[in-house]
Order: structure tokens, then C-alpha cells, then sequence
């Protein structure tokens, strides 16, 4: 048995407003669990992207959140539960101007090879992108894999 409090677990750079992976601090052994704020306009993810072997279940419980999926948009609110399969694109981003709190499980936790699309200005299109922590060590960056260009910033 395990027994953890939310707060306690320290957050981690994301690019959503606050994020505590509860994973390893609940000793989970088959499912990976991250709790998720999300201030209005900020994403659970970097981009529009899939993980090739992860379900991925999203628990809204405060606020809305939509969806880009390759079913169109889709908006979730508080008290509803949507599941992407493995492989799935999907992006989900705060569209409303009230703060989102989720759960987010994701199984197994080895989720395979992730690909994740983002709009590159220099090419002029939405392009698969790389994660990258900064030099200095606190910011995330997500890159063009096609030119290098920087498509974003995540403190
Ligand atoms: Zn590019």
C-alpha cells in the first residue's frame, strides 16, 4: 500500500502551468500518473502527438479543456473522462478562462517511440519537433526536425 498527499510531490518543467508526476512518488508499477493545472491557454502537451504503445486516459475535474483530435475538436469539462489509444494524435489545451485540473493516466508507463507536430514558422507548416532542456537547465525547448529552427519555450 501507498499513501501520497498531491501537494507534497515536487512539480516538474512542463509545458502545462503546473505538473506533478505521481508515478514514481505512489511507486506505480504498470500505469504512469501526472496531475495537471492548467491556467487558461496552456497545453498537457508540447504539441499535437501520439505514443506508439501508451493509452493515455485524461480525468478532467475542474475547468474545460479541447481537444485537437484527428475526429476534429473535442471539449471535455469537469466530471468527464476522455481515452486516446495508442497511436492516437491528440493535443488538449485550456480554451476556457477558468483554471483546469486533471489526472492524466497513462499505460503501460514505457510508452514508445512519441511524435510530436508543431506549427514551424520557417517551414511554414506543422513539423515532427524534438524536446530538449535549455543550457541553462530551466526551460524546456521544443525544436523543428526538419530545420532546427526553436518552435518554443517552456519555463
Ligand atoms: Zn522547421
Amino acid at each position: 500500500m501507498d499513501k501520497i498527499r498531491i501537494d507534497d510531490v515536487d512539480g516538474e518543467i512542463d509545458s502545462a502551468t503546473v505538473k506533478r508526476p505521481l508515478t514514481d512518488a505512489i511507486s506505480a508499477a504498470n500505469v504512469a500518473l501526472n496531475y495537471y493545472e492548467l491556467a487558461p491557454g496552456d497545453s498537457f502537451a508540447y504539441g499535437y502527438h501520439m505514443h506508439e504503445n501508451q493509452e493515455e486516459i485524461f480525468v478532467v475535474q475542474d475547468g474545460r479543456v479541447t481537444f485537437e483530435t484527428e475526429e476534429g475538436d473535442i471539449d471535455v469539462g469537469a466530471g468527464e473522462v476522455i481515452r486516446f489509444a495508442p497511436g492516437e494524435y491528440q493535443q488538449g489545451t485550456n480554451t476556457g478562462e477558468e483554471p483546469v485540473v486533471a489526472l492524466v493516466l497513462g499505460a503501460p508507463q514505457e510508452a514508445g517511440e512519441s511524435k510530436i507536430l508543431r506549427e514551424c514558422v520557417d517551414c511554414g507548416e506543422r513539423t515532427p519537433n524534438t524536446i530538449e532542456r535549455a543550457p541553462d537547465g530551466h526551460a524546456k525547448i521544443t525544436r523543428c526536425l526538419a530545420c532546427g529552427t526553436e518552435t518554443g519555450r517552456f519555463e
